[in-house]
């Protein structure tokens, strides 16, 4: 397998990193997950738009263009003949030696990508998976895709610990997100999702999940639901690139709904195949 690390396509065993890299040291940096379906990657102009302006608000002006990481990333694909799957790629403030304070002057960057071959995750997808709800101890730069995911790591494993897919987290009675995805419900037709600020990041799905309910009229709000809203919920579904449109079937050991994944979720789900057939193929 090949990978990318700053502007060089190399085998994976000649990727050499120092030490003091401050992604490594620091988590300073900033990361983006794209989805590959049928050779081509889905949202890429959103998801590097993202990394551009994640950049920008630790302070990294990035040397790259979004079309110039286009390209590399391209190139990427078509060297590891990736079909279906993902590409992580991560840009960390780069090698200092270990201080806090911003390397100065700036020093390059540290851009590494690679590639996986995913499948969809079609028994999720149609069946739906469970949830536990955990309280949002993360800092309150949530819109940022930085490096640093403790806070994530943590409430992850507790859902896995759990017997869950994922954790539903909450500050006091406001739902946020989850642990790598956002928690949308369904009530009486309508979605309800935390709107895009500090305290969530705007997922790239997220924004998917909103334009094809407009197309699908589906109405939307965008605002904090509760813990109750979230408890007398007709639906509920965390939406991510990997995860796509998952239903969440139960919540800390009680049913959404009937325990099924619910009429909404199916036709939001529906639309989202056809945006990636759209911008994919099939
Ligand atoms: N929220 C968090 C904390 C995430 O880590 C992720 C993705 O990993 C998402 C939301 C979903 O974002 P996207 O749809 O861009 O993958």
């Amino acid at each position: 397998d090949y990978v990318i690390v700053n502007g060089n396509l190399i085998e994976r065993s000649e990727a050499r990193l120092d030490i003091e890299d401050r992604g490594y040291q620091f988590g300073d940096g900033v990361y983006e997950v794209i989805r590959v379906y049928n050779g081509k990657m889905f949202t890429a102009q959103e998801h590097l738009e993202r990394i551009v302006l994640s950049a920008k608000k630790i302070g990294m002006e990035l040397v790259y263009s979004v079309e110039d990481m286009k390209k590399q990333l391209t190139e990427l694909i078509e060297k590891n003949e990736v079909k279906l799957g993902t590409i992580y790629m991560q840009i960390s403030r780069g090698v200092s030696p270990r201080n806090h304070p911003y390397p100065n002057p700036v020093v390059p960057h540290t851009l590494v990508a690679y590639t996986k071959e995913v499948a969809r995750p079609i028994p999720n997808l149609e069946n739906g998976v469970k949830a536990i709800l955990k309280e949002d101890i993360r800092w309150l730069l949530c819109d940022i895709k930085s490096l640093n995911l403790l806070g994530n790591v943590m409430a992850k494993q507790e859902a896995v610990a759990a017997g869950c897919y994922e954790a539903i987290q909450h500050r006091g009675d406001t739902v946020t997100e989850g642990s790598s995805s956002n928690i949308s419900i369904i009530k009486d037709g309508k979605l309800i999702t935390h709107h895009a600020d500090n305290l969530i990041l705007n997922g790239i799905t997220r924004r998917k999940v909103l334009e094809v309910c407009g197309k699908g009229n589906i109405p939307v709000v965008e605002e904090p639901f509760t813990l109750s809203d979230l408890d007398a919920a007709d639906e509920v579904f965390l939406s991510s690139t990997t995860s796509e449109i998952t239903p969440i079937v139960e919540i800390a050991g009680k049913q959404v709904g009937n325990g099924q994944p619910g009429p909404v979720t199916k036709k939001i789900q529906a639309l989202f195949d056809k945006e990636i057939e759209a911008e994919c193929g099939s």
